[in-house]
């Protein structure tokens, strides 16, 4: 898998020391086939892994991964930081009621985008963007409650 070697290069390039728990931390997330995850998420990933990493190593190598930028926290009201895979791109609609991240297609947001530009003269994080709603279940529980 090259993309773990060259990750590791740019941890190297930043720095940053390559240890075994490190790649074992880097490895469950490439592996994931999920592009969301806290630092939680990583910590049951990697509770089968040889050398287990610990806590520390764990929250150290997702803020090495963010200075790098292969991770970005999304900007989510939640307690945990919820972080996301900026090697893939796309935005995101995020339910208030349960946390469900919705995937939206980066073609929808570069308009998106490019609108709230143009409004507001900001530079937009178009791969970072979080729109709040309520996913359909939540609105289903809620209208029959
Ligand atoms: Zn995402
Ligand atoms: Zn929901």
């Amino acid at each position: 898998m090259p993309r773990l070697e060259t990750t590791l290069a740019e941890i190297r390039a930043h720095g940053g020391r390559v240890t075994p728990a490190r790649r074992a931390v880097l490895a469950a997330i490439l592996d994931a086939g999920e592009h969301h995850f806290t630092a939680a998420d990583v910590l049951a990933a990697v509770d089968q892994a040889e050398p287990q990493p610990d806590r520390a190593t764990v929250y150290r190598t997702l803020e090495l991964l963010t200075e790098i930028g292969l991770l970005k926290p999304l900007p989510l009201n939640g307690e945990a930081i919820v972080y996301h895979r900026t090697d893939h791109r796309h935005g995101h609609v995020v339910c208030r009621v349960c946390g469900a991240i919705t995937e939206v297609p980066e073609q929808a947001l570069i308009d998106f985008a490019s609108t709230l530009q143009q409004e507001t003269h900001f530079t937009i994080d178009a791969d970072c963007v979080a729109v709040s709603g309520t996913c359909e279940p939540c609105a289903a529980a809620m209208t029959h409650a």
